[in-house]
């Protein structure tokens, strides 16, 4: 038993140990992310022309599909852009390890060479973002001509939607830094909430509930739970008069049952976390206009994208870190 015991402690030590190793670790990494993936859009704008916010879009689309899909692991480097091995060196290139910009374009590949050291390789962040944007460039530099290129590389609709709010969100900012978040509603308001994913609901056939219900008052304002570009505003008979925001990790954020939307909010609006976007309501399951057939309250829900379909995941840890941080920042 005495052995047991020690044996635990000592595991206990090591773990400890370990885990202190690596927050050093963590806190001595000085490296800013965004810093770094600006300064490469820069250069290669610089080099070909194209804006830096278009490289941007793609490249946080491109790392929202990775978190998103199993078969792409994160990337090495700073920048997430995903090319298949045989479409870098050629699907007929006899080397499928070929770094040879001349023999990977003569098997009609894709990789190029974006730093000059002669050789065009998929783990290179230059020459990864070199290669998009001398595509890119090929399609021509005007909004029109980024959706067409963006159209012929995902061959989807949605992709397209996607990467070109992202690129005006990028241009709005100008800057990378877009991911703080914010509570969906001021905290001094009475409100209530628990974790309702997954539950069935009556309404409309057999569904489950996609989202976290946040009971509260008749007109309490809500909020944007992130930075994005309003993607669809307007009624649904089901969430009654709803927004729907898309964030720069691609992410979904539905509010619905609003009693009304806040003035200037319209599809393609641009919203920072915590602005201001509509007001608690009891809106939906019925005609346009239908309100009262359940108590007022925020139906908030959230979807992630992997480049073919999406799907709701629960938002109600994330809520609550967010009304944790909220509380936190008014101590
Ligand atoms: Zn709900």
């Amino acid at each position: 038993m005495a052995t047991f015991r020690s044996t635990i402690s000592i595991i206990l030590v090591f773990i400890f140990c370990f885990h202190t190793i690596c927050s050093n670790a963590h806190a001595e990494e000085t490296v800013n992310p965004y810093t770094e993936r600006e300064a490469l859009y820069h250069k290669m704008e610089t080099i070909t022309n194209v804006p830096w916010y278009y490289l941007a879009a793609v490249d946080s689309y491109e790392r929202g599909l990775r978190k998103a899909r199993r078969d792409r692991a994160d990337a090495d480097g700073f920048i997430s852009i995903y090319y298949a091995k045989e479409d870098w060196v050629g699907p007929l290139n006899p080397n499928q390890d070929d770094e040879s910009p001349d023999t990977i374009s003569l098997f009609e590949g894709i990789g190029l060479d974006g730093n000059g050291d002669g050789k065009a390789l998929l783990t290179d962040d230059e020459d990864v973002l070199y290669t998009l944007a001398r595509y890119l460039e090929s399609y021509g530099l005007t909004e029109e001509d980024f959706r067409i290129a963006l159209w012929h590389f995902y061959q989807r609709e949605q992709s397209v939607n996607i990467v070109a709010g992202h690129a005006k969100v990028y241009q709005h900012y100008q800057t990378l830094d877009l991911h703080k978040h914010a509570f969906v509603m001021p905290l001094h308001h009475n409100y209530s909430y628990r974790s309702t994913w997954g539950d069935r609901r009556g309404w409309g056939g057999r569904r489950i509930h996609e989202g976290t219900d946040i009971f509260a008052n008749y007109q309490v304002p809500i909020q944007s739970s992130s930075y994005g570009i309003v993607e669809t505003i307007g009624w649904n008979p089901y969430g009654g008069w709803r927004v729907g925001i898309r964030d720069l990790d691609n992410i979904y954020h539905y509010y619905a049952h609003l009693s009304g939307f806040e003035k200037g909010i319209e599809k393609g609006t641009i919203i920072e976390a915590g602005q201001l976007i509509g007001y608690c309501g009891s809106s939906g399951y019925g005609k346009p206009g239908t309100q009262g057939k359940f108590p007022p309250h925020l139906h908030y829900g959230m979807y992630r994208d992997n480049g073919i379909t999406e799907w709701s995941f629960d938002p109600f840890p994330s809520l609550k870190q967010w009304e944790r941080a909220a509380k936190q920042a008014k101590k």
